[in-house]
């Protein structure tokens, strides 16, 4: 899979060590590119990464991008910024700060080097939608003081540089609305429901459903989300997105519960818990513009994609 000299680009992951990023670097790695991984380890964990510690073609910064970072590389993910409920509302401020200085600190870095930078940002700037599926074209229904409103806001916020940046400095971006993404290396404590479901099962304790469990999420595999990323980091130039990269095959919470439990011939209790504020009743996203542009659409179904991470989840739950 190795690329020649001149095709090999020297890539910066911020929040590399995180559960999306370090799967786009082992991709990245495998394509042949350097990588440069910048993370500060607020939710990632070196163990993302120890299997890469020895490549001479990936190198590990911790960093925080609240700070300008000087470095010289080819291409920019953006990536950094704890995307779970439990981690973006710890430290609320910093979540914010992560987003937006974060942002304006990677647009400045590529704005010198006039490279490319792509935006992690997500199915959040949507809120709770009002319309069903979401297409890039709906504006969103956001609470802008609520406790979800760091991550929301702040991920919009974002958005606004990569185009002020695009229209004020002709910088070439991308803007990649992530939709609920899962698989192997998510963090077990962060409280996702994927992880929390298979954790809960293999440790043999009752499944915790927020509300009534009617509530819908759409659950992309993470290879099926880093193919796409990368697809849309290598569009035409003319294309910034923002585009959604999702599965489009909607669940409620409890047939999630009903498959973890079969995948793992577990029978176990659901217990109905209150339902966190501001939580989205359904969320499904209309990945049309993917298909067009980028000709990418999701290959692994909910039961394969689960399959795997339960595999992993067998090997690091005690
Ligand atoms: P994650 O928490 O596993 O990874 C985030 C990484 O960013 C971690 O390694 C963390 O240590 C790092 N980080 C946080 N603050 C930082 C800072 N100030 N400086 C440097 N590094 C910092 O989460 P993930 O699921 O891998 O998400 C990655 C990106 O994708 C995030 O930007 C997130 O908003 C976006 N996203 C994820 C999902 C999803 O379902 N997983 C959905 C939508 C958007
Ligand atoms: N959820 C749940 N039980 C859990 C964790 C989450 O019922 O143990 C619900 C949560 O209320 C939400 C959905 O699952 O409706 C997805 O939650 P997650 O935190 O994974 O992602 P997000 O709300 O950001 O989509």
């Amino acid at each position: 899979m190795g690329r020649s000299y001149e095709s090999q680009k020297r890539i910066l992951v911020t929040g590399g060590a995180g559960f999306i990023g370090s799967h786009l670097i082992d991709r990245l790695l495998a394509h042949g590119h350097e990588v440069i991984c910048a993370d500060n380890l607020f939710t990632g964990a070196k163990r993302n990464i120890t299997h890469l510690h020895g490549n001479p073609s990936f190198e590990f910064l911790r960093h925080d991008v609240t700070f300008p970072l000087y470095i010289e590389v080819d291409e920019i993910y953006n990536l950094a910024c704890p995307a779970s409920p439990i981690h973006y509302q710890h430290d609320p401020v910093q979540t914010t700060k992560t987003s937006v200085h974060g942002a304006i600190n990677m647009l400045g870095l590529a704005k010198r080097l006039k490279c490319k930078i792509l935006q992690a940002s997500t199915s959040e700037v949507y809120g709770d939608p009002s319309v069903h599926p979401q297409s890039e074209d709906y504006w969103g229904n956001v609470n802008p003081i609520g406790p979800r409103s760091c991550y929301d806001e702040s991920k919009r916020c974002a958005e606004t540089l990569f185009f002020d940046y695009h229209r004020q400095h002709d910088l070439e971006i991308k803007v990649a609305r992530i939709f609920n993404t899962y698989g192997p290396r998510m963090h077990q404590a962060d409280g996702r429901v994927v992880s929390n479901f298979i954790v809960q099962t293999l440790k043999r304790q009752p499944i915790t459903i927020y509300g009534d469990g009617q509530q819908t999420r759409s659950f992309c595999y993470v290879d099926d989300l880093v193919d796409g990323l990368i697809k849309l980091m290598e569009s035409s130039r003319e294309f910034t997105g923002p585009v959604n990269l999702g599965n489009p095959v909607e669940f409620t919470i409890r047939q999630l519960a009903e498959l973890v439990l079969k995948e793992c011939s577990a029978t176990l209790p659901l217990q109905n818990l209150p339902l966190p504020p501001d939580d989205p009743r359904q969320r499904q996203p209309d990945i049309s513009l993917a298909k067009k542009v980028l000709g990418w659409s999701p290959k692994v179904s909910l039961e394969n994609g689960i399959r795997r991470t339960i595999d992993y989840f067998r090997g690091v739950v005690s």
